[in-house]
């Protein structure tokens, strides 16, 4: 499942020192909704939450007829069942659905039973008078009833209106992970595969899909059609599918496979771009796997309404609309790579999740993993000029790498039970941790094994569920063919990615010269800058290097292995003058820290027109790594900064995404106070080159990453208010508005920053006029991104109804797009005290509003991780104590957000000095650069302060948000192609 926001990915950077994987929520979180999960439920023990298992459910026909009058539907279903052991008892589950009646027979003949029901764990126990016996098959038959809810989960509603004004209703599906059970009884766990045989009744204007192809389409005595589909292979509940709509479809038959999409009507020309990309990523991994796809057709569809990002049910993958659908003129490159990205997330899902599957969620990573690493790679086959292998490491390893640092991160194969802890893993570490390690054996392993590798563990387990166990035993048989350890008996896979797997975090390597060569240990990397408690962690850690009198960037076989100990030494010829990089290309999950004389060498060296001769991704990975040792106070921030003055010259869009995504957390620390123009001022010395190198207008044959980092470029620029950067935005916002026809002919990807530029320095006028255009679009990517550019406005009054207006479900702006509108207004330091405010002040309206998502624990989260101020720690301090009894499952999140700030303030005291003093010192040795309109720097620093700092400059930053365009995070977010929650 892809989530929306990649929240989850970026939000945890900015949430600073307290990085919790609870506050980290997730473009690919989105679908899930903890609330629903909350702790009301009781406390049982964690195997109550696991079937018995006494029974194998085999088949499963269903029966659905949804009713769009009163949001129901009735179900049917009959589960053929066998039972190996024999049994007097079969446990499965249901959840919010009414059961009439349950009969169970074999050989036609009914067998008494009582039934129970335990809330808490949704099983439904049958307890049988006449054993089952164990050569027999037998059948469960319910009839039940439900409702068709709007909280985006189990079977549920949607609509949308007409470009006539009218309503239309749909019924769609969502069920990972644990919600099959609310629209039929089930056994649903995804280890427990059975065939499935669906049947829909529904009303002669609407049609039906779902995984299988329509077998039959019949009338029945109350006016209904039945459509019946074919019966499908073996698969997991979570996969099943279906959707009743008015939609209209695409189609394309390749020859080899029927591609099939659909959306709303008149959408129905925004699916060109998906559709013409699919075939090639389908054969990508056809290849990959030499498996070919197994499905009759392929579906996919837009839900109106739809929590996740995407979901990737066999044969009818279901996706958000702006995940999906693009519009040539309108939507931006950003969303033209997510779309890309996230079908090729779910493509590889066919194979990686659906055709093999976690046998419990505990592997949940095997799932999402490999579609991550997927989401880079495949897609790479169909838009090859997009650098996606480059963008792998900036966007998910060292996005992995920052969330993966708190002290409560999680092993990526995790130990849940219950529906709220299977849901609080769909997260950064189970997504792009999980990919990097994998990226991270395909290089030990050497690609060609690698992919051998795979194809035995796709093989294999086919039709089955898979353990962790079993992906390394394929790797580890496949290895020793190849014989990649040459002999080295010490060296053994499984053991090597247990290491990994196993353990939560990651170490950083220490790097000292030594008379012969170089002296390495390691030790486990903590953001808070503490040391771990004895017996302190190891790894498997596979060692490159390379030196600069042999620069050699391009192997990445490991030349030692640091093996499960703490230190070793490393025999290398290297002159005094000479620097040493280490983890060449990044592949392997660790960060490096090196002695002060090879930062000094490293410093000169990038600072020289040679600095090209390092590879991009290794040049990422030194600012990322300084930057993020630097916050952890491991090395001084005179070190790391001094390594980003080289990317004065630089122009290359890889090392800009890492620094300004670790740029980030230095603004929203700094945003508001009195050395913040100092900061700014920092900034832009630094981006001027780029900005000339990008240039304000988008050329027609711009590549694509050039695309991409222009417009986070301009963000900051226009942010920082660079005047040209201001002047341009405002040009080409009156070259719209002041146009008698209104037709918008600013450049899609320029718009977040002309926009939020024209509301932010404009009034009343600009925002109601794109108020406006936000009521009159038709395409969802642009509705949202007006959106989050409504949020840039600096008018307090306006910002208050803006917030109004999101939790008003009359108003246009749906339930799923909702907390974009909070993110907008908190992620500017003027809108951090209106949105708490609001907060507080609608606690209740909220609070409702969002109780079928996880809407108000995030909104609590993201705010929190902007504070700066004293004054705004005692004010969320006292709200928390005040709603201690009814903030419910948001709770746990509200006391984590206290803390955020905590420790936020005080790292703030701890650092700001020493930041300080380099900035002055660097803007007064640099020769003058652009200058912001807010007037001359102020040089402070000499104290530290503890005071509140003020809010004076109307500049953005992000965080946590959902939105998208005025701030830097966000674009970088964009940038990482995964702008929605779960795929
Ligand atoms: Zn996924």
């Amino acid at each position: 499942m892809v989530q929306t926001w990649h929240l989850g990915a970026c939000v945890s950077l900015l949430l600073l020192i307290n990085i919790t994987s609870a506050n980290v929520i997730p473009l690919r979180e989105l679908h899930f909704n903890p609330d629903r999960y909350s702790e009301s439920r009781g406390t049982r023990a964690d195997e109550d939450y696991h079937l018995p298992k006494t029974v194998k459910p085999e088949f499963y026909k269903i029966t659905l007829t949804p009713n769009f009058d009163n949001f129901t539907f009735i179900g049917t279903v009959d589960i053929t069942v066998s039972a190996p052991n024999g049994t007097d008892s079969i446990s499965l589950h249901y959840d919010k659905i009414t059961v009439d009646t349950v009969i169970v027979s074999c050989n036609n003949v009914e067998i008494p039973l009582n039934d129970s029901y335990v809330e808490a764990t949704n099983i439904f126990t049958l307890e049988l008078e006449t054993p089952l016996i164990s050569e027999e098959s037998c059948i469960i038959h319910i009839d039940y009833e439900g409702v068709l809810h709007d909280d985006m989960a189990g079977f549920y509603r949607s609509s949308y209106t007409t470009a006539d004004g009218e309503e239309r209703w749909l019924a769609a599906t969502q069920f990972e992970p644990t919600d099959a059970r609310r629209a039929f009884p089930c056994f649903d766990e995804p280890g427990l595969k059975a065939a499935f045989q669906i049947n829909i009744r529904r009303t002669k204007d609407l049609k039906s899909i779902s995984n299988m192809n329509l077998l039959s389409s019949k009338d029945t005595a109350d006016g209904l059609v039945e459509d019946s589909f074919a019966v499908s292979p073996l698969m997991s509940t979570y996969l099943v599918a279906f959707i009743v709509s008015d939609f209209k479809q695409l189609s394309l038959n390749d020859d080899h496979h029927l591609y099939r999409i659909w959306v709303k009507g008149d959408a129905l020309t925004q699916a060109s771009y998906s559709m013409s990309i699919s075939p090639g990523i389908i054969e990508f991994m056809e290849n990959f796997t030499a498996i070919q796809y197994k499905f009759p057709k392929l579906d996919q569809a837009a839900v109106p309404d739809f929590a996740a990002g995407a979901m990737e049910n066999w044969g009818l993958v279901t996706y958000r609309e702006r995940l999906l659908l693009y519009s040539e003129g309108t939507s931006t490159s950003s969303n033209k790579q997510n779309i890309a990205s996230v079908i090729a997330h779910e493509f590889a899902h066919q194979w990686f999740g659906d055709l093999v599957s976690p046998q419990w969620w505990d592997y949940l990573w095997l799932n999402e993993g490999f579609a991550t690493y997927f989401e880079f790679f495949a897609t790479q086959a169909v838009e090859p000029n997009w650098r996606l292998d480059h963008q792998f490491v900036v966007n998910a390893h060292q996005n992995a790498l920052a969330a993966d640092s708190s002290a409560t991160t999680h092993p990526i194969t995790a130990s849940v039970h219950t529906p709220a802890q299977i849901n609080s893993i769909f997260d950064t570490i189970s997504y792009d941790k999980a990919g990097s390690i994998i990226r991270t054996a395909e290089h030990f392993l050497t690609h060609n094994t690698f992919v051998k590798g795979l194809r035995r563990y796709l093989g294999i387990k086919a039709f089955e569920a898979a353990t962790a166990d079993d992906l390394f035993d394929a790797l580890a048989t496949q290895a020793d063919a190849d014989n990649i350890f040459q002999n080295d008996t010490d060296l053994n896979v499984k053991t090597i990615l247990k290491s990994w797997t196993e353990q939560a975090g990651y170490p950083y390597i220490t790097v000292q010269r030594t008379e012969n060569g170089i002296h390495i240990s390691q030790k486990k990397f903590l953001i808070s800058g503490e040391t771990e408690e004895e017996p302190a962690t190891t790894w498997w850690v596979p060692i490159t290097y390379t030196t600069n009198n042999s620069i050699d960037f391009e192997n990445t076989a490991p030349k030692v292995w640091l093996r499960n100990i703490s230190e070793d030494d490393i025999e290398l010829t290297l002159a005094d003058n000479e620097w040493v990089i280490l983890n060449i290309q990044e592949t392997a999950f660790y960060r490096v820290i090196y002695d002060d004389v090879n930062y000094e060498l490293l410093k000169d060296y990038l600072n020289s027109d040679n600095y090209i001769n390092i590879h991009p991704l290794n040049r990422a990975q030194l600012l990322d790594d300084s930057l993020y040792l630097a916050r952890a106070g491991l090395l001084s921030y005179s070190t790391a900064l001094d390594l980003t003055t080289y990317l004065a010259a630089e122009t290359d869009f890889v090392p800009w995404v890492s620094f300004y995504r670790a740029l980030t957390f230095l603004n929203t620390r700094f945003a508001g106070t009195e050395d913040y123009d100092l900061f700014k001022n920092y900034v832009l010395q630094l981006i001027q080159n780029l900005y000339r190198s990008v240039g304000f207008n988008a050329l027609e044959y711009d590549e694509h990453p050039t695309k991409l980092i222009r417009v986070t470029t301009l963000t900051w620029a226009c942010n920082f208010n660079y005047d040209l950067c201001l002047n341009s935005a405002s040009a080409l916002f009156r070259t719209w508005t002041d146009s008698t026809s209104r037709i918008n002919r600013i450049p899609p990807d320029l718009r977040s920053v002309v926009y939020c530029s024209a509301v932010s320095n404009g009034g009343v006028d600009e925002w109601a006029f794109l108020y406006d255009e936000f009521l009159k679009s038709k395409v969802a990517s642009d509705q949202v991104l007006i959106l989050s550019a409504l949020g840039c406005t600096r008018d307090v009054t306006l910002l208050r109804q803006y917030l109004t207006i999101a939790i008003t479900p009359e108003s246009k702006i749906r339930l799923q797009d909702a907390q974009t509108v909070f993110s907008a207004v908190y992620s500017r330091p003027e809108g951090v005290d209106v949105a708490f405010d609001f907060l507080s002040n609608n606690f209740v309206a909220v609070q409702q509003y969002f109780a079928s998502t996880s809407g108000l624990r995030n909104i609590i989260s993201g705010i929190a991780s902007r504070m700066t101020t004293h004054a705004q720690h005692q004010k969320l301090s006292d709200f928390v104590s005040q709603h201690e009894t009814d903030l419910g499952s948001a709770l746990a999140a509200a006391k984590a957000a206290v803390e955020t700030v905590t420790a936020n303030l005080a790292w703030f005291d701890k650092y700001r000095q020493d930041i300080s003093e380099w900035m002055v010192a660097y803007t007064e040795t640099t020769t003058s650069g652009p200058t912001t309109t807010t007037g001359p720097t102020t040089t402070t620093g000499q104290t530290t302060t503890t005071g509140p700092p003020t809010s004076e400059t109307p500049i953005t930053t992000t965080d946590a948000g959902t939105s998208l365009s005025c701030n830097p995070l966000i674009s970088i977010i964009i940038l990482t192609g995964y702008m929605v929650a779960k795929y």
